[in-house]
């Protein structure tokens, strides 16, 4: 038998890695991990937390406004971003102490080091030009955002790493991009006073949402001012003066302060040497892994956006533990990647769950549809003209809820009670056999009776 200085070494101290980590060392392995930046990785670092700080505080200037019907008098309000980024940094700072502290009670030994592989059980460490080896290697190292090297003057553009970190506020800014990310950060930058435009070469936002939600999010940002740009992409960026001149596909030149890419996220693979151990990828630089998380290599496993299954945090950590439990808990464990909730922090949130009406019909025979949109209480003094939608996915044949997709305030705390639900299998009939909770957005969800009905259908009735 070969014996190694570990039983398991991680390689990136993220979301997955860090689960990885510190439940393989509680089920009594002795485990190392290796990160190179900095302990929480993108969710903790420049990922969910501080991007929905940022959302808090972008929320405040429409909440000043609303507060008039309230009979509140605001009065002159002010903002200062050194103040938000100061406060956001030493929050940071306090979790990432957090996930440090956590793995060494564990027990984890914890390299501050870039890791890659020299052979499928010996892995070198950079900074201190070290080998070290290991029975299991389990790779957690996230992923990048995307730039877009081809174009040119792309050296100008901000991604989402710098726009935690930025010295000043634009006033004016682009976003390359129409998903999640890019949706999140134009809501941020138009709360904060920031003239916001996305430029995106589909014909609709948020591609692989449900297509009301797309409508009720593209309807509220229009209606707040924020320009969206379809079908074009950018062309050239470059700088004139204090500003950037960006040219589009289709001919526009935006005078613009700021350039952001949100235009996807590529697995970090490249730098880790993998073929030294044999490990295969996909097309996209992603490892392949199977149910398990196990790499084609026997003993390599892969979780989190590095495998580029679903890159959200608690999916990473659910994989991550998931492998823990394989590898020394004696529970061969995969992760259920069904139903897992998820939301858009845009102004207001999405909060979704299951499958989008047009997913249900390619899958199911017969799909009823229930929605709902409505102007909330809040708003009928606040005097905004915002609506809540609210949309039920019901498998006709057995009853049972498949989908639920909320565009409102508190979508997402809805979405992750509605998961419960759904996970469990609850019919259209659970939910209406549910009391309302009176007054709140939510009742809506027990309160939806009427079938929805195409408008072709109506038209022809
Ligand atoms: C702007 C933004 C907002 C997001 N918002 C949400 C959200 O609201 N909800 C949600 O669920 N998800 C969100 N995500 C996604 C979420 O952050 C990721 O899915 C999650 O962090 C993935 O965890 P991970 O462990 O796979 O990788 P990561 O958290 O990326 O961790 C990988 C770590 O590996 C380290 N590393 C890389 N290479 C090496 C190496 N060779 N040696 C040592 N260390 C290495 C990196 O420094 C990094 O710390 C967001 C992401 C972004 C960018």
């Amino acid at each position: 038998m070969p014996s190694y200085d570990y039983d398991l070494f991680v390689i990136g101290g993220g979301s997955g890695g860090v689960r990885t980590a510190r439940m393989s060392a509680i089920h009594g392995a002795k485990v190392a991990i290796a990160e190179e930046y900095r302990m929480g990785g993108t969710c903790v670092i420049r990922g969910c937390i501080p991007k929905k700080l940022f959302v808090y505080a972008s929320a405040f200037s429409e909440t000043f406004e609303d507060a008039a019907g309230f009979g509140w008098d605001v009065g002159e309000t002010s903002f200062d971003w050194k103040t938000l980024v100061a406060n956001k940094d030493r929050e940071i700072a306090r979790l990432e102490g957090i996930y440090t502290s956590n793995l060494e009670k564990a027990g984890v030994e914890i390299f501050e080091d870039s890791a890659s592989l020299v052979d499928p059980h010996t892995i070198h460490l950079k900074r201190k030009n070290e080998t070290v080896t290991a029975k299991y290697i389990v790779i957690a190292t996230g992923g990048h955002p995307r730039r877009q090297y081809d174009l040119r003057g792309h050296e100008i553009a901000i991604t989402s790493n710098e726009a935690f970190h930025l010295n000043e506020l634009p006033k004016r800014i682009a976003i390359a991009g129409a998903g999640y990310i890019a949706i999140e950060f134009a809501g941020i930058f138009h709360g904060l006073g920031v003239e916001t435009t996305i430029i995106y070469r589909g014909p609709k936002i948020l591609r692989e949402f449900d297509d009301d939600l797309r409508d009720a999010v593209e309807a509220a940002y229009r209606a707040k001012g924020i320009r969206i740009l379809y079908h074009q992409i950018f062309q050239e960026l470059a700088r004139s003066g204090d500003h950037i001149k960006a040219t589009t596909s289709a001919g526009e030149v935006l005078e613009t302060d700021m350039v952001m890419f949100c235009v996807g996220r590529d697995p970090n693979t490249a730098a880790l040497d993998l073929e030294n151990a044999g490990v295969k990828l996909d097309a996209h630089g992603a490892i392949n892994v199977n149910e398990y998380s196990q790499s084609n290599v026997e003993n390599i496993y892969a979780i989190g956006d590095v495998t580029n299954r679903m890159q959200l945090t608690p999916v990473a950590i659910q994989e991550g533990a998931a492998v823990a439990e394989t590898l020394f808990n004696g529970r061969p464990t995969s992760f259920d990647h069904k139903d897992v909730p998820t939301a858009v922090f845009s102004h207001p949130d999405i909060g979704t769950v299951g499958f989008t009406e047009a997913q249900a019909r390619d899958s199911f025979a017969n799909v009823d549809i229930y929605k709902s949109s409505f102007r909330p209480l809040f708003h009928t003094l606040s005097g905004r003209d915002q609506k809540m939608m609210m949309k039920m996915v019901v498998d006709a044949d057995s009853d049972r809820v498949i989908g639920c997709h909320i565009f409102g305030a508190d979508a997402a705390e809805m979405a992750q009670l509605a998961a419960v639900a759904i996970k469990m299998g609850a019919t259209k009939a659970d939910f209406d056999a549910t009391t309302a909770l009176h007054p709140s957005a939510a009742e809506e969800l027990v309160t939806m009776r009427e079938k929805w009905k195409p408008q072709k259908a109506k038209a022809a009735e």
